[in-house]
């Protein structure tokens, strides 16, 4: 008798990520900046992350704010100068 749970199972669950990349090493996303924010009187420390340079240039990370304005991300070439240093 053979059960359905018998048969192989597909272990990887996120084959699509090229890990390839030496920049961000299949993240995507590299570490940016950090800075601290301040919320009703707690402060913490907050990590900026932009698009890597190499493998996700193009993604569209545009939003707009609540206020109207809009956010975007860094051009790629500050991104690499902020990454070599
Ligand atoms: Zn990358």
């Amino acid at each position: 008798m053979t059960f359905e749970f018998d048969a192989p199972q597909e272990q990887a669950t996120n084959l699509a990520v090229n890990r390839s990349c030496a920049t961000c090493s299949g993240d995507r996303f590299v570490l940016y900046a950090t800075r601290t924010d301040t919320y009703n009187g707690h402060s913490a420390e907050v990590e900026e992350l932009a698009p890597c340079p190499d493998c996700n240039a193009g993604v569209k990370t545009q939003f707009e704010r609540p206020n109207g304005s809009y956010f975007r991300s860094p051009d790629p070439a500050k991104v690499r100068e902020r990454l070599t240093r």
